[in-house]
């Protein structure tokens, strides 16, 4: 939600490789939108491989402070070392930890050649960022018939609650698919109306809990009582809930069946990936670390070690990663001009950077979107 505020204190972590080709490009969207939101103040903040090498930390205590002083961030990308390094830790889980953005949100959209047309692609997967697999709780244990490996998986009520209500407000917040007139029973309507549409705010539940009856049982369980527990507010949305195999298979054949995808942390970092994959050029795709008081804009890809100082990245991910970030302040209308504007720099295809084809450079782009802007 919005509070009213006088400037907005953007903590800045290009961190490493092309991040910090593409986090300046993001700075000047935000600073070019103007009124549509408070007037930007920027905090350049250090994280990542680079100065872990330099002072043997990958997040300086700095930063974190810092960041706790401001409204949201952006994050760039770190380069992994390709060998465990002792010492060294992603400064990404941590801030994760830090500043409890339990949820990662990823919006994947392919755009129409035609502004008419409606994307083949347009879905929202919402990963939950704390638990599952990913508590890292492992164990190596030795038995008479050689090693055996074990590791926990956590699921707790509370975290599925606040992953499942983080769905159904980015549910709320999507434009409506189709037209509801609500002078008619809204149930008959929303069935009817999805036997040829097919596409309505909806949030599908994906889950295993045929075979993991009791993890999955209560993310699935826990996330279906959200809308019970609001008063009515999310009417509106659609509950739908999917076998995750069955979910990645149907992903690939018919993406458009999908509009908000929550998920466990392990089905949703694979999922994620997976509809990443259906748009094209990793540099396309936007996400922002979300918690209840922080926001932080990241874009998906990598350091990308391969193209890094040659003045090529693609930034539209982290243009899109800081329209995403002032989206879930609540500055929804800076939010649409920018992603309009960058729709409108991919669908002419005059200028764009050599991974979605094209010749031009990083500024180039940057200065096509201003200009649309
Ligand atoms: P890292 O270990 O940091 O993830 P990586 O080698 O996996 O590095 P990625 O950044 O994940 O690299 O990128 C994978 C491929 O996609 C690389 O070939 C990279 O050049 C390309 N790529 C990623 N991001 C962009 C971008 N913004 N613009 C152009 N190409 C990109
Ligand atoms: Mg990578």
């Amino acid at each position: 939600a919005t509070a009213a505020r006088q400037s907005l204190k953007i903590g800045l972590i290009p961190a490493d490789g092309i991040g910090k080709e593409v986090i300046p490009a993001a700075r000047r969207v935000l600073e070019a939108i103007g009124s549509d939101i408070p007037k930007p103040e920027f905090v350049p903040l250090l994280a990542g491989w680079e100065v872990f090498v330099r002072s043997g930390t990958a997040l300086p205590e700095e930063t974190v402070e810092a960041l706790r002083e401001c409204d949201g961030a952006l994050f760039g990308a770190v380069s992994s070392p390709s060998r465990r390094v002792t010492g060294y830790s992603s400064p990404i889980v941590a801030l994760r930890k830090e500043l409890d953005l339990y949820a990662n949100v990823r919006p994947v959209i392919s755009v129409a050649a035609n502004p008419e047309e409606k994307p083949a692609v347009d879905l929202v997967v919402v990963r939950e960022n704390t638990e599952c697999l990913y508590v890292k709780q492992e164990q190596l244990v030795p038995t008479e018939n050689g090693k055996e490996a074990r590791a926990t998986r956590l699921i707790t009520e509370r975290a599925s609650r606040r992953i499942g209500k983080m769905a159904f407000e980015i549910a709320l917040g999507r434009p409506r698919k189709v037209w509801l007139p609500s002078s008619l029973p809204r149930i008959i309507v929303v069935e009817i109306l999805n036997l040829f549409a097919r596409k309505i705010q909806q949030v599908t539940i994906i889950h295993k809990s045929n075979v993991l009856s009791v993890t999955d049982g209560l993310f699935r369980e826990t996330i279906r009582q959200v809308p019970a527990d609001a008063n009515g507010r999310y009417d509106s949305v659609k509950l739908e809930e999917q076998i995750v195999d069955s979910a990645v298979y149907r992903l690939f054949r018919e993406p458009q069946i999908y509009d908000v995808m929550v998920a466990p942390n392990l089905y949703g970092d694979i999922i994620s990936d997976a509809a990443a994959a259906l748009v094209g050029s990793l540099g396309l795709v936007p996400s922002v670390n979300a918690g209840d008081k922080f926001i932080m804009g990241e874009p998906v890809h990598g350091s990308a070690p391969d193209i890094e100082g040659k003045g090529i990245a693609n930034p539209i991910a982290a243009i899109r990663s800081a329209a995403l970030m002032i989206r879930h302040m609540g500055y929804t209308n800076g939010a649409d001009r920018i992603d309009r504007a960058v729709d409108q720099v991919v669908r002419e295809g005059q200028v764009l950077t050599p991974d979605l084809g094209g010749k031009s450079s990083t500024d180039d782009v940057l200065n096509a979107v201003l200009k649309k802007l």
